[in-house]
């Protein structure tokens, strides 16, 4: 089954409509006057009408600085967007009219004897580049096409310009423009889709390259990354940083005795804890790996840090981890190393990390269940 056209609906498809359609079409102006000059220079007599010719350099000369300086930003809101695109489909189709006006007028003029060919192919030709630039709004296309083709093919039969040959040429020619406008079209949006789902895919596999699995906490790649981030900005910016190491203690007689399986559904509920319990939108829960997880605080000075910390231990003693399997609750305990960023102690992220893993470990040979300082 081919795939449907993706609506434009997203911010994002549109805001990739609107950059298409402005970066497309930014030399469209040189085009048209290169061809109205064109038409000038062959003209029979170019020196006479000069105001004519002028006039219709003046409008083009318009319309080019018109489009060229209406660009869309990436910061609009999809309504905005949609507001942008339809004002320059606006100038768009008003220039497509004019363009399409132009050239019926040098077959109306009495002082003008443009080259017959050229005019049509004006019109050919600048009603293929429509086509081929704009295909993602089917039906703005079609009539900017047909502003641009019309007039002239109009003028041209009732003046009984040409032969019956050449307007069947014509006709047909606007028949296959328009299969192809739609071939175009849902190739453009297919082409579309693609794009988004890739980039979706791609902050998908982002997310889960950063998430732990088990308990949805940011994992040691996480870790690993945001440590020296938010080291470099509390040095940069004379901030406050506080770091908090916990290890579940003897959590392997935890596996040992209830299984492997049971050893899972603790280190969930100690993660749903660990989310209760710090629960400023700043703090930054992580698991290193095992039993062992993390709190990076940024902006939070060790006073504010470490009744926190307490209050999790403490949590874990008055209010055993409820293990859905379990008819009992387990009565955990969990040992913890915390440490404030010191610039003139801790010259890297890694010997940051090291005060505050010592502390733990201090915390482990001091008896377990309990917070030791860096
Ligand atoms: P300590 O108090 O010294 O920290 O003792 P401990 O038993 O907690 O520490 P140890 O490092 O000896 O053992 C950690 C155990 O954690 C070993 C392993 O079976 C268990 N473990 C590590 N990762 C997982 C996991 O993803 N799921 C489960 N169920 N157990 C895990
Ligand atoms: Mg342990
Ligand atoms: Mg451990």
């Amino acid at each position: 089954m081919k795939p449907e056209p993706a609506a434009p609906s997203t911010r994002l498809s549109l805001w990739r409509e609107a950059s298409d359609t402005h970066v497309r079409s930014r030399f469209a102006g040189y085009y048209y006057l290169l061809a109205w000059g064109l038409l000038w220079f062959t003209s029979s007599e170019p020196l006479e009408s000069l105001w004519a010719w002028a006039g219709g350099s003046l409008l083009l000369l318009v319309f080019f600085a018109l489009r060229s300086q209406h660009r869309p930003s990436a910061q609009l809101d999809p309504a905005q967007l949609q507001r942008w695109l339809d004002l320059h489909w606006l100038t768009i189709l008003l220039q497509s009219m004019t363009w399409g006006l132009m050239l019926a007028g040098l077959q109306l003029l009495p002082g003008i004897v443009a080259s017959h060919l050229l005019i049509m192919l004006s019109a050919v030709v600048f009603a293929t580049a429509l086509a081929f630039t704009f295909p993602m709004r089917m039906g703005r296309c079609t009539l900017a096409i047909l502003l641009t083709y019309l007039p002239s093919t109009a003028v041209k039969f009732h003046l009984g310009i040409g032969d019956i040959g050449e307007s069947v040429a014509l006709v047909a020619y606007l028949v296959y423009l328009g299969l192809f406008l739609y071939r175009w079209n849902r190739e453009y949006y297919i082409g579309l889709e693609r794009e988004l789902r890739l980039l979706q895919h791609g902050e998908q596999l982002d997310r889960l390259s950063r998430t732990d699995a088990l308990t949805e906490l940011g994992n040691r790649y996480q870790f690993n990354a945001l440590l020296p981030a938010w080291l470099a900005n509390a040095r940069r910016q004379n901030g406050q940083l506080t770091l908090i190491l916990l290890d579940i203690d003897y959590f392997k007689t935890v596996n040992d005795q209830y299984g492997h399986r049971t050893g899972d559904l603790c280190l969930q509920a100690f993660a749903e804890r660990m989310r209760q319990v710090f629960r400023r939108d700043s703090d930054i829960l992580l698991r290193l790996g095992g039993e062992e997880f993390a709190v990076l605080m940024p902006d939070t000075p060790l006073e504010q840090a470490i009744p926190l910390a307490e209050r999790f231990r403490t949590s874990l003693v008055e209010q055993p981890l409820h293990i859905q399997a379990q008819v009992q609750e387990l009565p955990l305990t969990c040992s913890l190393g915390i440490g404030h960023f010191l610039p003139l102690c801790d010259d890297s992220a890694e010997t940051f990390y090291k005060r505050v893993d010592d502390a733990l470990y201090r915390a482990k040979a001091r008896g377990r269940n309990r917070l030791e300082p860096a």
